[in-house]
């Protein structure tokens, strides 16, 4: 009985595959089978490989812009609960990084923390699952620490903010973990999707900086049309 069970529950998944071909979220083909076909995937154009901004000695790296597929990927990760997207946002970003001359080769990726509260409503922080997946990719000399750097405060969406109002917005906003001493000797990435003034940036870097962190670094996925 366990076993036709069994096979009942086999055969009806394939039977459903078979149906619902997974189609590319993007195109809607079912070509691929994938949530985001290669030809959308390679529509995303990459930036210059350069440092895209310095913001208070931290070297700020940033892959595209934000616009038609990636910011598609990105709100649908992050608003339309599409958590198989955080692979292909992060290979995105990894592609990028391979290209990209850093010095540097070990890494201890912070995904930019959201309040708890926040966190519980959404169910995941979407850069922490992007963070996992690139490190997959880029191997053992990358971790991911989650916990190294708390969101504090509840702070009102930034999009709608002018920059002085952002800037008094995150204000003390970050907090540092108590037990941080082993990471401040290495090279901390953060990691975060849309750099638009960069005042969340600005913030951690400057909380990091206070508590004796000195190798900081940032990369973003994208920064919105205006800022560059
Ligand atoms: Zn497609």
């Amino acid at each position: 009985m366990v076993w036709y069970n069994y096979l009942m529950i086999k055969f009806l998944s394939q039977l459903l595959d078979l149906i619902y071909k997974k189609r590319c979220y993007f195109c809607r083909s079912t070509d691929s089978g994938n949530l985001m076909c290669e030809n959308c995937f390679e529509s995303i154009e990459f930036l210059p490989c350069k440092i895209f901004r310095n913001i208070n000695g931290c070297q700020v790296f940033c892959a595209s812009v934000y616009k038609d597929n990636l910011q598609k990927l990105i709100r649908g990760l992050k608003y339309h609960n599409k958590k198989e997207l955080a692979y292909f946002q992060a290979k995105l970003m990894y592609e990028y990084w391979k290209k990209l001359t850093v010095s540097e080769k070990k890494f201890v990726i912070v995904p930019v923390p959201l309040y708890s509260k926040r966190e519980k409503q959404r169910g995941y922080n979407h850069m922490l699952l992007v963070a996992h997946e690139f490190a997959k990719l880029a191997g053992e000399n990358y971790i991911v620490e989650n916990n190294l750097i708390k969101r504090i405060k509840n702070t009102k969406p930034q999009y709608k903010l002018s920059k002085a109002q952002r800037e008094q917005n995150l204000k003390n906003a970050f907090e540092i973990t108590k037990n941080c001493d082993k990471f401040k000797n290495k090279n901390i990435l953060i990691f975060d999707d849309i750099l638009t003034t960069g005042s969340t940036l600005e913030e951690m870097i400057k909380v990091f900086k206070q508590n004796g962190f000195e190798n900081l670094y940032a990369f973003t996925t994208s920064c919105a049309k205006h800022s560059f």
